[in-house]
């Protein structure tokens, strides 16, 4: 399978997993740059794979439906516009020689999921949606610390090579606050230097992997002391895991 990233919007990536006839699309928020794509590299839609309800991540569905031979696989908890195969925790399924996997991932919202298609002999794809951002993590619109901190802890939990495929090129901001929390992580500031050479060359970061998030990412660090020592400098109730958590995202909302 190979991927492709299609910008949308201000700075939506929309995903498409395609094995040279076939194309899975993730969280379509516009339809055109998805049709155009398909009908450019001569791809029939077999699947669609949506994370959560918000608009930039569902816009396209309706408009879509009529190139679409195949199901549409949406949260089980989440209203759509249109009829999906209902996913949720421990769910999984075959798709184009690939086995996808389903985690319940609430936080951003309620009934958030994400999807781990894994191939054969490869390194998975997590489609995440709005969960995990590289160097960041989504506001928390509808759960609560608790919920993203676990959300956060199964997806840190993923292999290593795992490719982390957001559903926003937020990189570069989400590591200026990084680099504020955690001024001594070199790995952090490596990784800046890359992202900026990529993002100056007009390419993008993503897909990040676990391995790097979990090196750069402050809001799956939350257990490091710099961490702590700077979510208590900054409102922390306590260095409990999810305090750490619930500060970072406040002071990051701030920022
Ligand atoms: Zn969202
Ligand atoms: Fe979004």
């Amino acid at each position: 399978m190979d991927l492709i990233a299609l910008p949308a919007f201000a700075d939506n990536l929309i995903w498409i997993l395609h094995d040279g006839a076939n194309a899975i699309v993730v969280d379509p928020g516009a339809a055109t740059p998805v049709s155009d794509a398909l009908r450019d590299l001569k791809l029939r839609l077999t699947a669609i794979l949506v994370t959560h309800h918000h608009p930039d991540h569902i816009g396209g569905l309706k408009a879509l439906a009529p190139l679409l031979r195949g199901p549409v696989y949406g949260p089980a908890h989440e209203a759509m516009p249109v009829d999906v195969e209902k996913m949720s925790q421990g769910m999984s399924f075959e798709l184009l020689g690939t086995h996808v996997r389903v985690l319940d991932v609430p936080g951003h919202t309620a009934g958030h999921v994400a999807y781990v298609v894994t191939e054969p002999g490869r390194a998975p794809w997590l489609f995440c949606g709005d969960t995990l951002f590289s160097g960041g993590c989504g506001r928390l619109f509808e759960g609560t610390p608790a919920q993203m901190r676990h959300s956060l802890d199964q997806l840190a939990a993923l292999p290593g090579e795992s490719r982390v495929c957001c559903a926003h090129e937020y990189t570069l901001s989400n590591l200026r606050f990084a680099r504020t929390v955690e001024p001594r992580n070199t790995a952090l500031a490596d990784y800046e230097a890359r992202c900026k050479a990529l993002r100056a060359e007009g390419a993008w970061t993503l897909p990040s992997t676990i391995a790097t998030e979990r090196a750069v990412n402050p809001f799956l660090r939350v257990r490091e002391p710099d961490v702590v020592a700077s979510a208590l400098d900054h409102g922390a109730a306590s260095a409990d895991p999810t305090d750490v958590l619930a500060a970072l995202r406040e002071w990051k909302n701030t920022f």
